[in-house]
């Protein structure tokens, strides 16, 4: 008989960082949490020696750990699920670090780490594209352009967050009362990186990242959807190398090119103070969310709900008034004083408003605990 998994550490092994929780999962509550930073510039040396200290962090709570869950940036078409990652899957991750140079070798550092310092104990590795992979068409994966590319470099539509879509459907669809294999839903993660899923009968049809966290919504640091023509019309004129761009692009558009912080709280303060540049950056996210709500209801079918998570979804009352005023058109009404709602579940719409509207709390690292338990029963 297979051994019990009651306790699960979480990891997610970042560049510079890691993160992670311990939860006993007989009961889903959590027994710590913490995060050691400064990973090679300063700090530990590398991840072994940041997870040594997390060992060290634990003391008595780091024995009797059943299994560890790993956050993993990148499945590519490989992995549809999370993994047990075992000598085999190692090895077909490896090969997709082309689609994360930066995180894809530190989230596997992670993985190989674990596999010294807790000699035997199985660890998963949970995908954040892999929600999306597993049920998105090709007609929305696949890019325009001539097929070889998607045939020699896998460039098509992933998708990003997939973790927290899977887990705000799933606790949708309890809130709903309805099986997760027949709910509907407009997913909205809103938060320092931000996208939105189709949910259709439980599963994403659509998602608005695509081969990397880029495309979509506008965002802190990102500049979401943008004609491709205008990145190659400033890279001639500014003779910019394409590792430039991606600096500009990722790291220095969206709220902070637009409102001078990437900070949301920041930009709305800035708005309310009048502040031009602020008050049209919240605009245009608010837009391109409302934009995508609108297309995604299409894409499902009809809505049983839209779905507000994230920093910002849980949090900005103000944001989300922004995107639900432009709502109209569905019957979506808000109700401002539900709306005043704060990092908990609640309907913020009223009562006749034709699809309800959830802010539902995100929990990442709970989801990659669950699916830690659930590969290792299967
Ligand atoms: P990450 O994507 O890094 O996980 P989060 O999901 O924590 O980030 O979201 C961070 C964003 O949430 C920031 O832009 C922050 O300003 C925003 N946020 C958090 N609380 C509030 C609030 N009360 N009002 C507006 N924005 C908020």
């Amino acid at each position: 008989m297979k051994k019990k998994v009651r306790k699960v550490l979480v990891v997610n092994s970042g560049s510079s960082s890691l993160k992670y929780q311990l939860f006993d999962m007989e009961t889903e509550t959590r027994l710590a949490k913490g995060l050691v930073e400064r990973i090679g510039c300063g700090g530990p040396k590398d991840h072994a020696e940041a997870l040594a200290k997390v060992v060290a962090e634990l003391g008595d709570a780091a024995k009797g750990i059943d299994a560890i869950g790993h956050r993993i940036l990148h499945g590519g078409e490989v992995f549809k699920d999370s993994a047990l990652m075992n000598k085999a899957n190692m090895a077909k991750a490896r090969k997709l670090v082309k689609f994360g140079p930066l995180h894809m070798p530190a989230n596997l550092g992670g993985i190989d780490a674990c596999a010294k310092i807790f000699k035997g104990v199985p660890n998963v590795g949970v995908f954040d594209t892999a929600f999306h992979i597993a049920t998105m068409p090709d007609c929305a994966a696949m890019y325009a352009i001539d097929p070889k590319y998607y045939k020699k470099m896998g460039i098509r539509k992933y998708g990003f967050h997939g973790t927290s879509h899977k887990f705000v459907t799933q606790a949708a669809a309890a809130f709903l009362k309805k099986p997760v294999s027949k709910v509907n839903l407009v997913t909205c993660h809103l938060g320092n990186g931000s996208s939105l899923a189709a949910i259709r009968n439980g599963g994403v049809v659509d998602t608005t990242m695509g081969l990397t966290p880029l495309a979509g919504l506008v965002m802190g640091t990102r500049c979401g959807d943008i004609d491709a023509a205008a990145v190659l019309s400033i890279m001639e004129a500014e003779k910019r190398t394409p590792a430039e761009m991606d600096t500009i692009l990722n790291k220095k558009s969206g709220l902070l090119a637009l409102a001078g912080s990437s900070d949301c709280r920041d930009v709305c303060a800035k708005a309310a103070k009048g502040d031009r540049g602020a008050e049209l950056a919240l605009e245009m996210l608010a837009y391109r969310v409302a934009l995508y709500i609108g297309a995604y209801n299409t894409v499902v079918g009809g809505a049983d709900a839209i779905v507000m998570t994230g920093g910002i979804g849980e949090n900005s009352s103000e944001v989300r008034e922004r995107i639900i005023g432009r709502l109209g058109a569905l019957g979506v009404k808000l109700d401002a004083k539900a709306n005043k709602v704060r990092g908990e579940t609640k309907v913020i719409s009223a009562k006749g408003s034709k699809i309800p509207v959830v802010v539902l709390p995100t929990n990442e690292e709970l989801m990659i605990a669950r699916d830690t338990v659930k590969v290792l029963a299967d």
